[in-house]
Order: C-alpha cells, then sequence, then structure tokens
C-alpha cells in the first residue's frame, strides 16, 4: 500500500490570460519538485481519466455541465472577471475531476494508503451552476459524491485550508449530515462566505464548520484551529475518508494572501490529519500562487502521506486574535458537538 499521485500534462492546457496568477506553471512547478525530490516515484501514479455527466451532475445542473463543455469550441473566454476558459480548460476540467475521483475511490476502498491530486483548474469555488474564482468544476465535492454512490464511504470529511473559503463547496452540501465540510480561510476576503455563523442548514446544521481568520495567521494559528476545533468535531463525526481542499495560497510569500504557513507547517496539518478516517487522506490541490511555496509546501505534504519522519518544530503560541476566532467558532458549534 503506498500513496497514489494524480498529474496529467493535459492539465496544463487550461491556459491562462496573460498575467493571471492561475496559470500552467503551478502544476508543472509541483510536479517538477515532486520528481526532483524522488517523491514521485515512491508514489503510484493514477491516471487521470474524464468524469462522466452522471458523476459530474450530482453535484453540478446538466446546463452548467453543457456550458464547460461548449467553451472548448473558443479560443479563450472570460466567464467572469476571474475566471477564463481557453480551448483544453473543459478537458482539463473534465480530467481533474475524474482523477481524483479514482484516486478518492482507491483509497476508500483500500487499494491506496493515501494520495495527493495536482490538479487544475481548481474546484473549491465552483457552484452547483456557476464556474467562478478560477474553478469550473467543484472537484472535492465530485469525488465526495462519487465514493458515497460507490458505497466506498458513508461519512466524509472535507477540510478546506486554501486561503479562501470554498462557498461552492459549503453550498453542495449545507443540509447534508453526512459530509462534514470544515474551512479555515482569510476573512471577510474572497469570495465573502465563510463567517462563523454558517454552520449548515436543516439536517446539515452543525456539518458546516467555519473558522474566519484575520491576515497574518501562520503555522501556530493553522494548528490551534486543527487542534481547537477540526479534531474534537472529527472525532465524534468519525468520518470514512478526509478529503482535503489542500490549496497553498496560505503559504507564507503568497502575493494574493497575506498568511505565513510554512511548508514545514502544511506537512504538520497533513500528519494531524492521517490520525483520522484510518488515514485514508486524499489532498487535491486548490489555490497557491508562489511558485517555489506550493512545491516546497506540496512536497512537505507528500512526505506526510508517505509516513516520513519529521520532528515537529515548535510552532509557538497562537495569535490573541486567532485564539478569539477559535473560541467564537467553539461557541457556534458547541450545541452539535460535545466535544468543543
Ligand atoms: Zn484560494
Amino acid at each position: 500500500m503506498t500513496t497514489g499521485l494524480v498529474f496529467d500534462e493535459r492539465f496544463l492546457d487550461h491556459r491562462a490570460p496573460p498575467g493571471h496568477p492561475e496559470h500552467a506553471g503551478r502544476a508543472a512547478a509541483i510536479w517538477s519538485r515532486l520528481e526532483s525530490e524522488g517523491l514521485a516515484a515512491r508514489c503510484r501514479r493514477v491516471p487521470a481519466r474524464e468524469a462522466t455527466d452522471a458523476e459530474l451532475e450530482r453535484v453540478h445542473t446538466p446546463r452548467h455541465v453543457r456550458a464547460i463543455a461548449e467553451t472548448a469550441r473558443h479560443e479563450s473566454l472570460r466567464l467572469d472577471p476571474d475566471t477564463y476558459t481557453s480551448s483544453g480548460s473543459a478537458l482539463a476540467a473534465r480530467l481533474s475531476a475524474g482523477g481524483l475521483v479514482d484516486l478518492a475511490l482507491a483509497v476508500a476502498e483500500g487499494r491506496l494508503s493515501d494520495g495527493f491530486a495536482v490538479l487544475r483548474p481548481p474546484g473549491h469555488h465552483a457552484e452547483a451552476e456557476r464556474a467562478m474564482g478560477f474553478c469550473l468544476f467543484n472537484n472535492v465535492a465530485v469525488a465526495a459524491r462519487a465514493v458515497q454512490a460507490a458505497g466506498a464511504a458513508k461519512r466524509v470529511l472535507i477540510v478546506d485550508w486554501d486561503l479562501h473559503h470554498g462557498n461552492g463547496t459549503q453550498h453542495s452540501f449545507r443540509e447534508d449530515p453526512s459530509v462534514l465540510y470544515f474551512s479555515v480561510h482569510q476573512f471577510p476576503f474572497y469570495p465573502g462566505t465563510g463567517a462563523v455563523a454558517e454552520i449548515g442548514g436543516g439536517e446539515g446544521r452543525g456539518f458546516t464548520i467555519n473558522v474566519p481568520f484575520p491576515g497574518g495567521m501562520g503555522d501556530a494559528e493553522y494548528l490551534a484551529a486543527f487542534d481547537g476545533v477540526l479534531l474534537p468535531a472529527a472525532d465524534a463525526f468519525d468520518p470514512e475518508l478526509v478529503l482535503v481542499s489542500a490549496g497553498f495560497d496560505a503559504a507564507d510569500g503568497d502575493p494574493l494572501g497575506s498568511m505565513r504557513v510554512s511548508p514545514e507547517g502544511y506537512g504538520a496539518l497533513t500528519r494531524r490529519l492521517l490520525g483520522l478516517a484510518g488515514g485514508r487522506v486524499v489532498l487535491a490541490l486548490e489555490g497557491g500562487y508562489d511558485l517555489d511555496a506550493i512545491a516546497r509546501s506540496a512536497a512537505a505534504c507528500v512526505r506526510a502521506l508517505l509516513g516520513d519522519p519529521a520532528p515537529e518544530p515548535a510552532f509557538g503560541e497562537p495569535a490573541r486574535l486567532a485564539r478569539a476566532a477559535i473560541a467564537a467558532v467553539k461557541d457556534a458549534q458547541k450545541e452539535y458537538w460535545a466535544g468543543l
């Protein structure tokens, strides 16, 4: 049993307009780092394949699936001020979603121990009927639904440590107690959602947990959110699979955000998650725009997935503003999660 990896050269055919931060060099930088550190060779490659209409339509409307397919006829399009397509984008988006489905199924069914998917385009902002925030299909939401539909896992935990709140993922599972969505993110910030009071609705009340942080937070604060909120709730939820919206735009040096998480911090966060769901943890790339930071951070996560020992550095005390945010989350969630 080993770690699975998804990467496909066709992800690079999602071609960015000049100057756009979400460009093909991101996935290429991560992949070349995984190769040069000898990590890719220690993992098993899972081929990307196109997600089917049925898989996509568990999360997206048929109209949205058709609209993304139509973009292939155009050299370049703007779907909103941030979100673009090129002629290769529709195929890249289908391959990203389908590759993540197969990786998640292999892990949930015990054929691989855990996994990392170097995907483009990213997914967590994509809504049922709307591409936004550089995202076309919601890869992680599609994978969660596929694993449930196959009977490979009933309860799925989605952990979103991207700098931004995953509005699309939150909305996909808002009233669903079989999927616990946890996000830690910069707030207030794009896309505007992710306040403490957003806890889900109907049967899903309490199954959405948002930890909104001010800028400037780093390893100590992210680990405090995991140790203080995520892990106690996850222990009670008892997930059978953990999917991670693993953006690296909260990394120190990212040009879009002002967080300061280090590669060692991302490795420590990954190790925390490996204590859940029997270690069945699958990371999927979302954002992250500093090429050196994302490559080093992804490599640290893959080393953690492979089980390489790493003594945890002293990350220090979390900042007062982070402690206050965590206390507010516990207060809003304590009636749903006894451990908080
Ligand atoms: Zn992001």
